[in-house]
């Protein structure tokens, strides 16, 4: 049974390309030392892979910062604006061309900016978005992919398979950067280059070739699909001696499958993880002699797969196609999963046999075909540490099943204009009310203090009554600069998702779980596990605290559930909906807490709503309907003059706006200074009824914005949309920030709250 693998995390086990970037970009250590770094972790993860037992292991995999950015200089798509930078660094400092590119530029006179990044697909990786012109040309621009090729064939002969970004799926990737042409016109000056790459790397011997398509996974116009097909005729018509396989993940083929089966490839790769239910449709399409590659092994979470059910799957194409024609394979590229849990040794120890990091997924996928060909100890121990999960008291709370199963609608007491009449009169704000939106500057020192007392050079006391100096401090200057809600700062969380996670029940925290999301940055997502409940207040103390300190307004402040539930791995033995449940129910009761306690406002930010939307249209109501229902259940059950806020990042409300209205929080503030309030238009359209704080100010950078530059945002806000529903406040919390640019930023922004409550 043959194996294969799509990718492999390249951060290194101990964060060490992480570590190297950051020095290079610092001027601590040269390029040969970077390289040195990324040379060996490039080849352990091979040595890993190859110890695993896996048939076809990808290079090119590897990157020093995105695999799209690598794409991109493969093939000379490099915007003309970084022009000087080229003629700037030497041939063999190409790699600060890339790093320019991904990060900006200023040095010697020049300030370029870095290209846009966004979200791969519906991941947390972040990848830089190629920029495309009209007259866009295309060439083979480095060898990159040709020495990597030749190194890994060194060490894996045969086995080394080049990945690539396929070519529809590149410019589907991209942007266009100027009017009047569509990007996927591209595609015929596109295809020679590949057809060329393709064939080099067949002469240097690679016998596979992995082009990724996640694109034929999602909804494609005619146009599109018509590409795939024109790519694909033209680069077999003209490649001659390798294998080229294509990879699909994320999502079903759907309407796509009769156009994927059909590409004149040797194999097709297909996401069997998220979507079990396209292996009947994609096998009685799939035409002789294609080869089909099961992906069966969760590339992007964390659990042991359940052998028997992966059975079942792999059987079924087996009795199908016959063994020569499947190809065992993770889901998608390991990129995503955490990855060796052999370190994980402060883990439960029955937690853990649960578990599989990418290094243990690459195991599965031996296993399982060792299984296929005969092997059955193996499945009797997948089998016990499956039952024993499913079985597992650790895991399974009836209570917290029966209260999520209880659940019918939930919703305020009143409808809004009700309540907004009767908080009016309890709060009796000035027109356009000042907030912000949690967070004040995580400072070295607040962070060393957290550090210390996880040393036990602090006890908890000590470290409580810093905290509690650094809350009195920010009250007091929000109360001198004259802020209208105040907020207690959030110096005691280390990050608004941990913080929560650290308190509940369900939840565990790996030692070194990192995945990329970005460049250098990696993140370290909690594991919900089981059922997750709540045993003890959460916020309540430094809530009330802080409420003590003042006569104004004190928001308390949680996380929702949907954001709680998209930055951390799910359990995959229960639909996310109802994960998302027992974390909303846990926050229905911090909030009811804290209303106990007399705080008047809370905040329940949702970050990332937008952040789960599902990569097909057609899933995307399923989805927002119960994310919805999972906010109004954490504000379900409130007095009508608890006034209940909501905050959300990422905004772009067009498509969403009608479930963002049926939230029906109290106020809901957004990030918007960037768009010069356009994003408010989808509310304005809408005759959005409730509350709203479009940020007025960027919280990305330390640039301090003038009075005037936010008055005059404010009252292209209030041409949209009533004044007296409007709320001044910036894009999103000041965490990031620090305290001088903080002070200066949002004494301005009182100002022009000031002057809009005179002129408009
Ligand atoms: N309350 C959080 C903060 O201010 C919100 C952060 C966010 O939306 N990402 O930090
Ligand atoms: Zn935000």
């Amino acid at each position: 049974m043959l194996t294969q693998n799509l990718g492999y995390p390249r951060i290194g086990g101990q964060r060490q390309l992480k570590k190297a970037s950051e020095q290079y970009w610092a001027g601590k250590i040269d390029l040969t030392e970077l390289n040195r770094v990324a040379q060996t972790i490039k080849e352990e993860n091979w040595q890993t892979q190859l110890g695993a037992g896996i048939d076809l292991i990808p290079c090119n995999d590897f990157s020093f910062y995105d695999q799209t950015l690598d794409t991109s200089l493969l093939l000379g798509v490099i915007p003309p604006r970084y022009r000087p930078v080229l003629s700037e660094v030497a041939h063999n400092q190409e790699i600060d061309l890339y790093f320019a590119m991904a990060r900006g530029y200023q040095k010697d006179g020049l300030d370029i900016t870095a290209m846009e990044m966004t979200k791969w697909l519906d991941t947390n990786y972040h990848y830089i978005v190629p920029e495309f012109t009209a007259d866009q040309e295309f060439r083979i621009f480095n060898e990159h992919v040709f020495t990597e090729y030749t190194n890994a064939r060194q060490l894996l002969g045969q086995k080394a398979k080049p990945v690539l970004v396929g070519p529809v799926s590149y410019l589907l990737l991209g942007k266009e950067k100027q009017e009047g042409f569509d990007r996927i016109e591209l595609i015929n000056k596109l295809v020679p280059i590949y057809v060329e790459i393709i064939n080099r790397l067949g002469q240097l011997g690679a016998e596979w070739i992995q082009l990724d398509e996640p694109y034929l996974a999602l909804d494609l116009s005619k146009k599109e699909k018509e590409a795939f097909e024109f790519a694909y005729r033209q680069i077999a018509s003209q490649v001659s001696d390798v294998k080229l396989m294509v990879a699909t993940y994320f999502d079903a083929l759907l309407d796509n499958t009769a156009l994927a089966v059909s590409l004149p490839i040797m194999a097709l790769h297909v996401d069997l993880v998220r979507a079990p239910e396209q292996l009947d449709e994609v096998l009685a399409l799939t035409p002789d002699p294609l080869i089909l590659s099961l992906g069966i092994v969760d590339g992007r979470n964390v659990w042991k797969n359940d052998y028997e059910k992966s059975l079942k799957l792999i059987d079924k194409a087996v009795e199908k196609l016959g063994k020569n024609r499947v190809i065992i394979s993770p889901s998608c590229s390991l990129l995503h999963s955490p990855i060796d849990l052999d370190g994980e040794t402060a883990l439960d120890p029955e937690i853990k046999n649960w578990m599989a990091f990418a290094k243990q997924k690459l195991n599965e996928v031996r296993e399982l075909g060792q299984i296929v060909d005969g092997n059955q100890t193996l499945l009797e121990a997948n089998k016990k540490a499956i039952q024993s999960r499913h079985a597992s008291h650790k895991v399974h709370k009836q209570p917290v099943k029966d209260r999520v199963a209880a659940i019918t609608d939930a919703q305020r007491t009143s409808a809004f204009p009700v309540r907004q009449q009767i908080q009016r009169e309890r709060f009796n704000l000035p027109a356009f009310p000042t907030t912000t939106i949690g967070s004040f500057p995580q400072t070295d020192e607040i962070r060393q203090l957290r550090a210390n007392l996880k040393k036990g050079e602090l006890t908890v006391e000590q470290y409580e009554q810093s905290i509690e100096q650094a809350t009195i401090d920010a009250i007091r200057w929000q109360e001198a600069i004259g802020i209208d809600v105040l907020v207690h700062g959030e110096f005691e969380r280390n990050d608004m998702v941990e913080y929560f996670g650290e308190q509940l029940e369900g939840f565990l925290f790996t030692k070194n779980g990192w995945v990329q999301s970005y460049g250098s940055r990696c993140v370290k997502p909690p594991v919900i596990f089981g059922d997750v409940s709540r045993p003890n207040d959460m916020t309540v103390r430094w809530s009330q605290f802080a409420a003590a300190q003042t006569d104004k307004p004190m928001k308390g402040m949680l996380t929702g559930p949907v954001t709680i539930l998209q930055w951390s791995f799910v359990r995959d033995d229960q639909p996310r909906e109802v994960t998302t449940n027992q974390i909303a129910l846990a926050i229905h009761d911090e909030v009811q807490a804290l209303e106990a306690a007399g705080i008047g406002i809370i905040q329940i930010d949702e970050a990332a709503i937008r952040e789960g939307l599902p990569l097909r249209k057609a899933k995307r109501p399923y989805y927002l309907n119960w994310a919805v229902k999972a906010f109004r259940i954490t504000a379900s059950g409130v007095d009508d003059q608890t006034q209940i806020h909501t905050h959300m990042c990422y905004s772009e409300f067009n498509d969403i706006i009608e479930h963002i209205a049926a939230m029906d929080a109290d106020v809901i503030t957004i990030e918007t200074s960037r768009s010069q309030m356009e994003l408010l238009h989808a509310f304005a359209h809408f005759d959005y009824p409730n509350e709203i704080g479009p940020g007025v100010y960027d919280i990305h950078s330390p640039r301090v914005p003038s009075t005037e530059e936010m008055t005059t945002l404010l009252s292209k806000a209030a041409d949209l949309l009533p004044a007296h529903n409007l709320w001044v406040n910036p894009d999103c919390g000041l965490k990031t920030r620090k305290w001088p640019e903080t002070r200066e930023a949002l004494t301005n922004m009182v100002a022009a709250a000031k002057l809009a409550r005179e002129q408009i």
